[in-house]
């Protein structure tokens, strides 16, 4: 239990140059150095948001930011949260609790899932700070974990979707190492794989300029044609496609399937192809027959059930299937997804859901359940790299956060470094 003395929230940008929330929390410090008592954290954004999603609160004020402000936001949590809580002791999980019953709805609309992740995480920070904990270690000891390994990078290297404006429908591409290595030796055979694409997409006169995650996002004719560029960098590199590397995407389904404006139809505009749930599957199968695909994630639209439940059924021993908009993060949506055998995997994403315990709680059933964690950023991100401390605070066996470029990607994998080596210690 630790009292908090100040909550400060204020607004900053993103790395798409979206305001986001920025919260410090301040903690009681006793006899402890007064410098460790603070917590920061910023909050991420996302763009293919799923529709399950707690709900993001923005200001609205076209006159700022075009709507997109969270100044007002901050002041809120200043004047109206913040009192309530100053003062008082709490741990993570009753200022979690407290927090989501002072909200009071299904998808934290009243408050903003932002507004009480900021709050949420900092505290966590601020506790791991002034017990002298890395946040991995405080998050280890909230999960009950003992940490066995760090996760396995899945390294966005060509961005689509509505990540970049490369017109390729599949919004990520990633590369998978698939040896049993340290962190360190992955991230450098990934970054080898990264630098090798790039030499490849300049031989062919294709752009190299990157997208919101850092991948390179050239305006390839074909989603093929994206995996085997992808392939030829893994070769090119020195490595085995399978053997080494695996491929993994995360389609994002749900951002080509608009039933209101297409009926029943998934449209790969890059391809100008139109498939039912049917034929998309068979569309999938070919790229898993015919490219060293290992996951997939969202592969079908969030509503889409049937698909999502006939495709693991189909390719679940073969490849992982992750379900991101599919579950939001969300313990009902996973449950109904565990019962109804919709996906073998589940990404995770903080701000989905709003606070620590919740997604502590969702990491938990995974893992109770024997499916794979998939640690997530969002594709518009902060230097703030907390999520390096989760996937290795509840062992998570993979984390994507994007390329091997941009700063806000890099502070990820450098935290992951640094948390390796200091393991080694
Ligand atoms: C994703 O869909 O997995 C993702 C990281 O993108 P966004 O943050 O835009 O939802
Ligand atoms: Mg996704």
């Amino acid at each position: 239990m630790s009292k908090i003395t100040k909550i400060e929230a204020r607004e900053i940008l993103d790395s798409r140059g979206n305001p986001t929330l920025e919260v410090d929390t301040y903690l009681s410090a006793g006899k402890a150095d007064i410098d460790k008592n603070k917590g920061r954290f910023s909050v991420p954004s996302g763009a293919s948001t799923g529709k399950y999603e707690a709900l993001e609160k923005r200001d609205g004020d076209l006159k700022r930011f075009r709507g997109k402000g969270v100044k007002e936001l901050a002041e809120r949590i200043e004047k109206e949260i913040a009192p309530d809580i100053l003062g008082k002791d709490f741990n993570q999980e009753t200022l979690d609790k407290f927090l989501i019953e002072k909200d009071g709805t299904e998808n934290k609309s009243n408050l903003g899932a932002n507004a009480i992740l900021g709050i949420s995480m900092s505290f966590a920070k601020a506790e791991a700070s002034l017990t002298n904990l890395p946040l991995w270690k405080y998050i280890a000891s909230l999960s009950e974990n003992k940490i066995s390994s760090l996760p396995t990078p899945m390294v966005n290297i060509i961005n689509g979707g509505v990540h970049s404006d490369s017109g390729l429908d599949i919004q990520e591409f990633m590369i998978v190492p698939l040896r049993k290595e340290s962190f360190a030796e992955k991230l450098r055979q990934c970054d080898e794989v990264f630098q090798n694409l790039k030499k490849i997409l300049q031989e062919n006169s294709f752009s190299i300029a990157v997208g919101d995650e850092g991948g390179f996002a050239p305006k390839l004719k074909s989603h093929r044609e994206a995996l085997g560029f992808i392939e030829q960098a893994i070769e090119k590199s020195g490595f085995k496609l399978r053997e080494d590397f695996g491929i993994a995407l995360d389609a994002a389904a749900s951002e080509f399937y608009n039933p209101l404006v297409n009926g029943d139809k998934y449209i790969l505009k890059s391809e100008k192809k139109e498939f039912t749930s049917l034929e998309l599957l068979n569309y999938y199968k070919k790229l898993i027959e015919d490219f060293s695909i290992i996951s997939i994630e969202d592969p079908f639209d969030q509503d889409d059930w049937e698909g999502n439940i006939l495709f693991t059924e189909k390719f679940g021993k073969e490849i992982m299937i992750v379900g991101d908009d599919l579950f939001v993060t969300n313990i009902k949506r996973f449950e109904e997804g565990i019962e109804k055998k919709a996906a073998n995997s589940i990404l995770i994403k903080l701000n989905q859901v709003g606070t620590l315990s919740e997604t502590l709680e969702v990491i938990k059933k995974a893992q109770e359940v024997g499916w794979q964690t998939v640690i997530s950023h969002r594709s518009g991100e902060t230097e703030d790299a907390s999520i390096a401390h989760l996937a290795v605070g509840v062992s998570s066996k993979y984390i994507k956060t994007g390329s091997v470029s941009r700063g806000e990607r890099i502070a990820k994998y450098n935290e992951l470094l640094r948390i390796e080596e200091s393991l080694k210690e």
